[in-house]
């Protein structure tokens, strides 16, 4: 008998998601920038600390807000790592700019503060780091850097929602943080996103930009009094079917996080000992703290070695995955994007890296399963 399929990940609703959309369309308008998008904008800045949050249909759009708030234009460079999604290289090549890879560290897989420095040209105007697995980049010292270099510090915070640093928010500590509620990602609303404008110096181009280019913000609050167009924009807006999705999640967000950070810890636990005979190495971040249970991964010893778990854990009916092909190894990161210095740790983890099965509605007694069938490939092979 084979035992039910245990999914990479799936979408989820835990409370009144349905009830909210039905209220949404109830109401006079469904378009964006309604009840709940301020609702969950609110929520937001009370949440995470950030004096202005924006809903977006996707990261992705948060990025390309951010990307047009840097100035960024032609041959315009931004330091980023190379182990991320496309969207944090593609948002500032749309804009004609031109992503500098750096190498990431072996220990969060975040990128390596250290090689910033050598990465700055005349041409650099800001600096992207991605909190892979919600785990947080060296947030003091890469703020220190681009002070110190003129460079605006942006967050993809995209698998970061409620991870810290320091006490402070991932997301709300750069000049700009992206996040997203992609279904993938820890709250969702199917495709949504939201930029945190957290340099007070830039709100009020964000929400021009936001409003496709023009000033509906500031005449709708009796600002100006007329509504018309004064800056490049686009529809950067979700419509209130997913904010009022998005609402709902947010009021249990931080159940949702506890119980991944719970499943994060049993994966820990259970897999410790198979990790200490050498088989393969555990996620290592300082402290060892698991943040928002956004993503368990392992690092298997070698690229053959995660194929055949893969396939291995695929004959138990479960689903595990890889993760990203460095993008200055892709044919458009080598079309659009240059690197600075040797990559050795991100061509390395890349080939190596396997993601776990970790969702929402996954149970303890799941966990349990996949790592049984982690045991018994490594018995196997002995
Ligand atoms: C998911 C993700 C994105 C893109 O988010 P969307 O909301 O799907 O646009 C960007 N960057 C990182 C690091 C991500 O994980």
């Amino acid at each position: 008998m084979t035992l039910p399929r245990i999914p990479f990940g799936k979408p989820f609703i835990v409370g009144k998601e349905l009830f909210y959309i039905a209220q949404a369309v109830m109401s006079s308008s469904i378009a964006g920038d309604g009840v709940y998008s301020r609702k969950c904008q609110q929520w937001l800045e009370e949440h995470l600390g950030s004096p202005k949050a924006l809903l977006t249909h996707s990261c992705t759009a948060a990025l390309e807000m951010a990307a047009i708030l840097a100035d960024i234009g032609s041959g315009d460079e931004v330091i980023m790592p190379s182990f991320t999604f496309v969207s944090t290289a593609n948002a500032f090549v749309l804009r004609g700019g031109v992503p500098v890879f750096i190498d990431i560290r072996p220990d969060t897989l975040n990128l390596d503060e250290t090689l910033v420095e050598a990465a700055i040209t005349p041409r650099t105007k800001a600096v992207v780091a991605v909190h892979y697995a919600g785990q947080p980049c060296a947030m003091e010292a890469l703020k220190d850097i681009c002070q110190r270099h003129g460079l605006l510090l942006i967050e993809d915070a995209a698998q970061a929602i409620l991870a810290q640093s320091e006490g402070r928010s991932l997301g709300a500590i750069g000049d700009l943080g992206c996040l997203s509620f992609h279904e993938t990602k820890n709250i969702i609303c199917g495709e949504g996103g939201a930029l945190l404008v957290n340099n007070p110096a830039l709100i009020e181009r964000a929400e021009v930009i936001w409003q496709k280019g023009t000033n509906r913000k500031a005449f709708f609050r009796g600002e100006v009094d007329k509504y018309t167009w004064v800056d490049i924009g686009s529809s950067f807006l979700p419509s209130e079917l997913s904010a009022a999705f998005l609402f709902a999640q947010l009021e249990q967000a931080k159940r949702i996080n506890a119980h991944r950070r719970a499943l994060y810890g049993k994966y820990l636990s259970l897999l410790e000992p198979l990790a200490e005979q050498g088989m393969f190495g555990l996620p290592l971040s300082p402290g060892n703290r698991p943040e928002n249970g956004h993503i368990f991964y392992l690092l298997c010893r070698t690229a053959e070695q995660r194929t055949a778990l893969i396939a291995h854990l695929q004959q138990h009916n479960i689903a595990a995955v890889f993760h990203y092909v460095p993008l200055h190894d892709s044919p458009a990161g080598q079309r659009f994007a240059r690197t600075a210095g040797a990559l050795p740790v991100t061509e390395s983890l890349a080939t190596r890296l396997l993601r776990l099965p970790l969702y929402s509605e996954m149970t303890m007694e799941q966990v349990r399963r996949v790592c049984l069938a982690i045991q018994s490939f490594y018995q196997a092979s002995r």
